[in-house]
């Protein structure tokens, strides 16, 4: 059985980019949903039994995997933020990476919200490595990663599910986009693109 991981900076500490009642509704409702489904697929279907989060993703289609991953996406998404945030830059190889492949973090930024923008409908704008390092974004639907099929490795993600944003943002996407680059968590971002392996988050969950 997997559980709603801890936030490490409960449901006020990235208020006024996200208040209470996003949070609220965002991991309260939507991402308890998932977990919660999940379980009830654990409970009768014996193949997922001692299976991994990342484990079940990687092997499931349907319900299965629709609930799955969307529960390890939105862990994912709750650990890349941090209430400090604001001002904070990624640094070492990492920056280093952005340099190379986008030109400057101003520029990763701007195709960052651009690819959110363009996401259409419901899904996720990551930040991704490839096993040498290279990054790229990628945009997914719904509750697809971009690690199934020997896809990259996500480094950090946006979701743009509107209901990750419209009890504070309404339609303003964009905006909200834009204020999450200043709630990134750079350390979360820079050890995943120093271990360049599809982040464990069951040890968060169970
Ligand atoms: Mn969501």
């Amino acid at each position: 059985m997997f559980k709603l991981p801890e936030l490490p900076y409960g449901k006020t500490g990235l208020a006024p980019f996200l208040n209470e009642e996003q949070m609220s509704f965002h991991y309260d409702k939507h991402h308890k949903a998932y977990i919660d489904n999940l379980n009830k697929f654990l409970e009768t279907d014996p193949s997922l039994k001692g299976k991994s989060l990342e484990e079940i993703v990687l092997s499931s289609t349907g319900g299965v995997f629709n609930n799955s991953a969307q529960a390890w996406n939105h862990t994912f998404f709750w650990f890349n933020m941090a209430p400090t945030g604001k001002g904070a830059q990624p640094t070492g190889p990492l920056a280093d990476a952005i340099k190379r492949d986008f030109g400057s973090i101003d520029e990763l930024k701007a195709k960052f919200v651009d690819g959110g923008m363009k996401t259409f409908g419901s899904g996720w704008i990551w930040l991704c490595t490839d096993a040498a390092g290279k990054l790229s974004l990628v945009s997914t639907s719904n509750a697809a990663v971009p690690f199934t099929n020997n896809g990259p490795t996500p480094l950090m993600v946006a979701d743009v599910w509107e209901h990750a944003y419209y009890v504070d943002y309404r339609n303003a996407r964009q905006k909200y986009l834009e204020t999450f680059w200043s709630h990134v968590n750079w350390n979360f971002v820079s050890e995943n693109y120093t271990t360049k392996k599809v982040r464990d988050l069951t040890k968060a969950m169970v």
